[in-house]
C-alpha cells in the first residue's frame, strides 16, 4: 500500500475541510537566493531550518458545500522522485482525479502547476475547471518576455506552462481578478513572484484560513528578512512588497496562514515582534 505513506493532514476552517496533500520536497541551493541577508547559513540554522535548504511542496484539497477544489496541483513527474507525491495523496484521502471540480492556481510554475497534464497532453484532471489570476496565462504565452528570459527559464517555465495550460485552454479556464472564485474561497491577487500571482481566503462562519501561495519559499530566511527574493520572481520588488503586505494583513487580522513552502503540514501563524517577523507553526 503505497498510499500508506502518503503525507496528508486535514484541518477544518468553519464547515470547511482544507487537507494539505504533500508533493513532496526538494532541496535547493542558496544560489537561487538573492538579496541574501548576511550569514544567511547561520541565519537558516537558528530558525531551525537545514543547510542547504529543504523546501516543502503542498497542495491543499478544499472540500467545501458539496464541491472540491484543489490549490496548485504540485510538479507531476517532472521534477524527479523527491515530488510528484500529490496523485498518492488523494488516493489516501479517497478522491478520484474526476471528482475534482475547480483547480484554483496560485500561480503557474513547474512546482505548482506541472500536475496538471500528463506527456502525452491529457488532462489529470478530466473534469475540472482551472482557476487563475487573468494576468497569468497572458505572460506565460508572451514571446517577449519569454524571449527576455533566461534560458534555463524558458522551456521549465514558459515552454512547461504553455505545454500543462493546453488541454484546459479552450473551454476549461476561468480567470478572475479578485473575488470570490469558489464556495468560501476568495482570490486575494498579491502579484511579484509572477503577475498573477495571487493568494487565497478560506473562510466559514468565523473561521478564515489564508492560503498564501509563495509569500515565502525559505520560511527561516523570508520571514525575519521579508527583502530576501528568488532568482525566478518575476518582479522581486513587487514580490517583496506583497510579502509584507501579507504579513502585516495576517498579523493584523490573526489570520492562520497555509503556504506551499511551509514545513508540512505548512499550517501557521506570523507573529510581529520587536525583532520583526516570526512563523509560529501550528500545533
Ligand atoms: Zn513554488
Amino acid at each position: 500500500m503505497t498510499s500508506a505513506k502518503a503525507a496528508i493532514h486535514p484541518r477544518r476552517v468553519g464547515d470547511i475541510t482544507v487537507t494539505v496533500l504533500s508533493d513532496g520536497y526538494l532541496d535547493a541551493t542558496l544560489q537561487v537566493v538573492r538579496n541574501l541577508p548576511p550569514d544567511p547559513e547561520d541565519l537558516l540554522r537558528r530558525h531551525g531550518g537545514r543547510v542547504p535548504p529543504r523546501i516543502s511542496v503542498n497542495t491543499f484539497l478544499v472540500q467545501s458545500g458539496g464541491r472540491t477544489a484543489l490549490i496548485d496541483t504540485g510538479s507531476g513527474d517532472s521534477m524527479g522522485p523527491t515530488l510528484g507525491q500529490l496523485p498518492r495523496g488523494l488516493a489516501a484521502v479517497g478522491v478520484a482525479p474526476e471528482a475534482v471540480d475547480a483547480i484554483l492556481l496560485t500561480h503557474m510554475h513547474p512546482d505548482h502547476s506541472n500536475g496538471l497534464s500528463d506527456a502525452a497532453g491529457r488532462r489529470l484532471f478530466p473534469n475540472a475547471e482551472v482557476v487563475l489570476h487573468e494576468s497569468e496565462i497572458p505572460h506565460w504565452f508572451d514571446d517577449a518576455a519569454m524571449a527576455r528570459a533566461i534560458e534555463s527559464q524558458r522551456i521549465r517555465y514558459f515552454g512547461q506552462a504553455r505545454q500543462q495550460i493546453a488541454p484546459y485552454r479552450r473551454d476549461r479556464v476561468r480567470e478572475f481578478r479578485g473575488g470570490e472564485v469558489f464556495p468560501g474561497v476568495t482570490a486575494i491577487p498579491i502579484p511579484g513572484h509572477t503577475p498573477g500571482h495571487t493568494a487565497f481566503l478560506i473562510a466559514s462562519g468565523n473561521a478564515r484560513l489564508l492560503v498564501w501561495g509563495d509569500t515565502v519559499h525559505i520560511p527561516e530566511l523570508q520571514v525575519p528578512r521579508p527583502e530576501t527574493t528568488m532568482m525566478f520572481d518575476t518582479d522581486p520588488d513587487a514580490a517583496a512588497k506583497s510579502r509584507v503586505r501579507v504579513f502585516d494583513m495576517v498579523v493584523t487580522e490573526n489570520l492562520p496562514v497555509a503556504g506551499m513552502h511551509l514545513h508540512f503540514p505548512g499550517f501557521a501563524r506570523v507573529t510581529k515582534g520587536a525583532g520583526g517577523f516570526a512563523l509560529a507553526p501550528e500545533a
